[in-house]
C-alpha cells in the first residue's frame, strides 16, 4: 500500500511540475520580459476602468468611415513606406485643415510636436479583442487632443498638414501591433511591428 501511495504521488507531481512548466514558457512567450508584462500592465488597467473606450471595430482616418474624397498616395511598402498617406482627391494642398478622425475607439498616449519630418504627431492606443494596437497620425496642421484622453471611433482628433511646409499637405498614417516601438523611420523593409493600415481596417 504504501508503494502504492509512493508511486500515485510521484506521478501526480510530475504531472503538477509539467504543467507549470508548460504554461511558464507559454508565458513567457506571450510577453517576452517581465519589464513588457509590467508595461501592458498600465493598458490592461486603464482599459479595465473604461471598457467603453475599448474598440469595437475600425474605420478610416480620413473622410470616415471610408476614405471618401480621399485617396492613398502613397501605400503600405511602396519605396519601403511604413504607412499610408492620404491626400484629397483635389490634390496639392487642398486637404490642408481638413479633419482627421481616430480609427477606432482608444487612448492618446502621446500628442506633440516632435519636428524633423514628422511635425505634428498623434499616437493611439487601441485595445481590441485582447490585443493591443497603435495608430499613429503625422504631419497634423493642429492637434485637438492630449495625452490621457480617451477617444471613440470617428471623433476628430487633429487635422491634415504639412509638417510645417515641408510637404504637400498629407497624412502619413500607421498602424502597428507593438505599441512600445520608437517614432520610427517611416520608410524600411524591416516591417516588424507594422502593419498594413488599409488592409487591416478593411479586415476589421
Ligand atoms: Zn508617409
Amino acid at each position: 500500500m504504501k508503494t502504492i501511495l509512493y508511486v500515485v504521488f510521484i506521478w501526480a507531481s510530475t504531472f503538477l511540475f509539467t504543467e507549470t512548466t508548460t504554461l511558464k514558457s507559454y508565458s513567457k512567450q506571450y510577453y517576452p520580459t517581465k519589464e513588457l508584462q509590467n508595461k501592458f500592465k498600465k493598458y490592461d488597467s486603464l482599459f479595465a476602468q473604461h471598457p467603453e473606450f475599448v474598440a469595437k471595430s475600425f474605420d478610416f482616418p480620413v473622410g470616415k468611415p471610408n476614405a471618401k474624397g480621399y485617396y492613398n498616395a502613397q501605400k503600405f511598402q511602396v519605396n519601403q513606406h511604413l504607412g499610408d498617406d492620404w491626400n484629397g482627391v483635389g490634390g496639392g494642398n487642398s486637404d490642408l485643415g481638413d479633419p482627421i478622425y481616430s480609427i477606432a475607439n482608444g487612448y492618446v498616449s502621446f500628442a506633440d510636436d516632435i519636428g524633423g519630418g514628422w511635425g505634428n504627431v498623434i499616437r493611439i492606443i487601441h485595445k481590441y479583442k485582447g490585443k493591443y494596437y497603435e495608430s499613429v497620425y503625422a504631419h497634423c496642421d493642429a492637434i485637438k487632443v492630449r495625452i490621457g484622453d480617451f477617444v471613440t471611433k470617428g471623433k476628430l482628433i487633429g487635422t491634415i498638414g504639412n509638417a510645417d511646409g515641408i510637404y504637400l499637405a498629407h497624412l502619413h498614417f500607421e498602424i502597428r501591433d507593438d505599441i512600445f516601438m520608437d517614432i520610427g523611420p517611416g520608410y524600411s523593409n524591416n516591417t516588424k511591428g507594422y502593419l498594413d493600415p488599409t488592409k487591416f481596417i478593411n479586415e476589421h
